[in-house]
This record gives structure tokens, sequence and C-alpha cells, in this order.
């Protein structure tokens, strides 16, 4: 029988795979991964994602890893299939899912939620980068990790998706966490908040156990974390139940701290008893980060993960915070993938290979050619491989292609004279200048050569 994937089960199955794989191929391959359903009679597990190279590399690389991981956990023997869907097509999947397991199985336990209010110990104040765009708000936040209800008291910060807010909310907590352990500290997204409350209310015409028990919980928190508190707009059952929340809490001198996309008096469907409270105290915005800012980000990301910062990183950095403004989720997930890209090639990174996998940000139309394309480039045109153009081979049926290879990376890339010579076995510079003289020459003399070059240019271009 089809049903859901329990959370807890997806999350130790996860944590096996992690066991197996390097961090960062654990970070970019699997995590993005939703469970879909699971069949304990076929042995089928199916899993989504919203992009094909994803599942491209796990079927590839790491498919054993998956149905070991699974059938481990899931204590039976399990095949994974990986379907391509998008966000709403995996929602929509899962709950049909759940939808088997509702009519057949028991409900899933209430654990299964739990996650939801878990501190995330990724996000401290240590690895959030403090830059123009956000230094008010990171201030605020600081301030009241360590003096809590006592300096700002409600905290509201505001700004677009991807900029930081949950990181900070999280810093929050895990830094009271750490030095005040008896403190009770409460994460929640807005989401889980309403959602825990229509389940509760639903319960309520039988008994009020449940919304009792709701209530006691927010109520006698020291530290209310509520996230993304848009999503409670034209819910007003629970904006009700959200507003006596806050003025127990603000009464008690509880802290709290709220987050949204957009300034409180642009939650227009939100009761303005709320909107006027959370503006009794602090707003603080986050604005995109600038350049240096986003750079910086990035350094540090990059570091985290363990990749070296040579040259050719420095450079990618850049490009990619030249090229991604406004969320620093996409900036991260772009470096993520060619950090990935790195750790499975066999060879060294250049800025093209790293251009080239990330299609969404550097328009493959966009990409310059290179020293790599023009020798497979001229390689299949005259016969010969790459290994020779690179090796020491004298024989003219390798030196003449070599020659045009090294003329057209002169005339077509950026590249010096020296890097051209290193691309090419490690030749000196003046080789590679001898080349392009000779074959500049004789494109002068002879009418033949002067077509034959034109029409590999033609083509690479
Ligand atoms: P929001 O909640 O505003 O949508 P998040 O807090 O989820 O954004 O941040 C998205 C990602 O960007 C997270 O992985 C977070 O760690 C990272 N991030 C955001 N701001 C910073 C920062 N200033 N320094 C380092 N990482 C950051
Ligand atoms: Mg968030």
């Amino acid at each position: 029988m089809k049903q859901a994937v329990d959370p807890s089960t997806w999350k130790k199955i996860l944590s096996e795979i992690q066991k197996k794989v390097t961090d960062v191929s654990y970070r970019t391959w699997f995590l993005p991964f939703r469970p879909i359903e699971m069949d304990p009679d076929t042995g089928s597990f199916v899993i989504a994602a919203a992009d094909q190279m994803r599942i491209n590399m796990i079927s590839m690389h790491y498919l054993p890893v998956l149905n070991d991981a699974v059938s481990s956990v899931c204590k039976g023997k399990y095949k994974v299939t990986m379907k391509l869907m998008n966000e709403e097509e995996m929602s929509d999947a899962a709950e049909a899912a759940a939808g088997h397991k509702k009519n057949t199985l028991k409900p899933a336990p209430a654990g299964a939620l739990k996650q939801e209010f878990f501190l995330n110990p990724r996000y401290d104040f240590d690895n959030f980068i403090v830059g123009p765009n956000n230094n008010y708000a990171h201030a605020v936040c600081l301030a009241v990790a360590e003096t809590p209800a006592r300096v700002y008291n409600p905290v509201f910060i505001y700004g677009g998706s991807g900029l930081g807010k949950t990181h900070l909310m999280h810093a929050i907590g895990n830094f009271i966490q750490k030095k005040n352990p008896k403190m009770k500290v409460l994460y929640v997204s807005s989401e889980m908040f309403t959602s825990e409350f229509i389940e509760a209310t639903r319960e309520a015409r039988q008994s009020n156990a449940k919304i009792n028990a709701l209530k006691t919980k927010y109520r006698t928190v020291d530290v209310l974390l509520i996230d993304d508190i848009q999503f409670i707009e034209g819910k007003e059952g629970t904006q009700n139940e959200f507003f006596h929340t806050f003025n127990t809490l603000y009464e008690l001198e509880k802290q709290i701290v709220i987050t949204s996309d957009r300034h409180p008096s642009k939650l227009t469907d939100l009761d303005e008893r709320l909107t006027s409270r959370f503006q009794w105290n602090i707003v603080a915005d986050i604005q995109p980060p600038d350049f240096e800012t986003r750079v910086a980000i990035l350094r540090n990301k990059a570091e985290q993960q363990g990749a070296e910062l040579d040259d050719v990183m420095l450079k990618i950095i850049d490009l990619i915070a030249e090229k991604v403004k406004f969320n620093i989720r996409e900036l991260e997930s772009a470096l993520t993938r060619v950090i990935a890209f790195k750790v499975l090639l066999k060879k060294n990174l250049t800025v093209e290979m790293a251009k080239q996998q990330l299609p969404d940000i550097f328009d493959p139309r966009d990409v310059s050619i290179t020293c790599e394309t023009i020798k497979q480039t001229v390689c299949r045109k005259y016969n010969v491989k790459p290994s020779d153009i690179e090796s020491k081979k004298r024989k003219r049926e390798i030196t003449r292609p070599r020659q045009i290879a090294m003329y057209l990376t002169r005339e077509l890339t950026d590249m010096s004279l020296p890097k051209i010579g290193e691309s090419f076995g490690g030749r000196d510079h003046t080789t590679v200048l001898h080349a392009c003289d000779k074959i500049a020459g004789e494109m002068k003399t002879s009418s033949a050569t002067a077509e034959e070059i034109k029409a590999l240019m033609n083509e690479l271009q």
C-alpha cells in the first residue's frame, strides 16, 4: 500500500546519506530532494527534485548510496525512483500520498511536525556577514540575544526573501540557548503557528485540551521568535490567537521578535491592532547586500565548505556576486553548485567551466570561447587527439593543428601568451608567439590557409 513518507523517516535517511558522502555533495545533491511516497509492499520509494541535473547526478553516482540508506532506515529492500517535479507538483503528490495513508493507517505521529521548532545550529551570529544593508537589524538582534526583553521589545525585522531574516532569528535563539539553557526559546514559522492553531480549533468541538495546551505552550515562553508573519494576513482566527499571545507575553515582559517580508504598515490584510503593536518599539529593515558584502558572504561560505580560495575561485566569486544581487539564498546556491562541481571534477576548475555550470546566471550565449573548446574543435577538424596537441610530439600532422589552435586561442580569448603555453602542454610563451606568427604569415600568403582558419573561427563563434 502506498503511503506518505514520514518526515522523521526522511530525516533519518538523509543522515544515513550524510555519513557516506562529502558535506558539499550532501547539501548540493541530496538535501533539495523531497520524499513523495513509499510502498512497503513493492519496495518502491519515490523522491522528487525540481531540476534534472540533480536527478542525473544521483543516478550517475549515488543511486546505490540512496537505495542502501532507504533500505536500511525503512527495514526492507527498497528501490528509489526520482521524479522531476516543480514545487507545486511535489506538494500535491505528497498530499495525495498522505491521503492514502490517512485512509488506511494511523495518522502521522505528532512529533513529525516538531522539526519546525528546532533551532538550526548552522545559523549563528558568527557566520552572519554584516554590511551596510543589514547592520542595524544585526545590531538590534545581537542586543536582543544578549539581553532578552530588556532593551528592545517587540522587535520587528523585515526584508525581501533570502536576505537573512530567518538566519538572524535562529542566531538569536542559539545565542540565548547557549548562554542561558534555562530560558525557554521558541522559534516558529507563522505557517506552523497557523496550522497548529487550526488543528487545535478543530478538536475544540470535542475537547479544549489541545487549544489549552497550545495557549500554554506559546504563553509561557521567555522568547518567542515568529517568522514570516505576513503568512497570517487574512486569517482572522489565527490573528486573534496571536494577538492574545502577543499581549500576554508583552505584559509578562517576555521577548518577542517578528519577521516579515514587508514593513508593518504594508501588511494591509492584518488586524490594525497587530500592525500598530509591531511598531511599538523597533522596526528594522534588511536591504539587499552591496557588492562587497556579497563577495564577503561568498568567501565566507566557500571557506565554510572547505573550498580553497585560489585565484580561480576568487574570480568566480566576483562574477557570481556581480550577477546575483537580490537574494543571498540564490547567491549561496550558485556557489555551492560550483564547489560541488569542483569536487567531482578530476582536473582544475576554470572560470569558464564554472560559468557553464550556472546557465541560469550566466547566459550560455555569453559564455566566451575557451581554450578547451578551441582545442576540441581543431582536433575534430584535423582528426587528432587533444592529448596529442598537448604532447611533445613534433610530427607535422600534430604540430600544425597545435599551432592553429594556439593562434585561435590568442585571437579569440584573452589568455596571455604564457597561459596559452601552459595549457598547451607547458610550452614556453616564445613557442606560442612563434606559432601565432607562423599561422598569421601563412594566412597572408595562402588563401587556402586563410579560408581554413576563417572557417574554424566561424564554427567557434
Ligand atoms: P530569509 O529568511 O530572509 O528569506 P534566510 O535567513 O533564510 O533568508 O537566508 C537565506 C540564506 O542566506 C541562508 O542560508 C542564510 O544563512 C544566508 N544569509 C543571509 N544573510 C546572510 C549574511 N548576512 N551572512 C551570511 N549568510 C547569510
Ligand atoms: Mg525566512
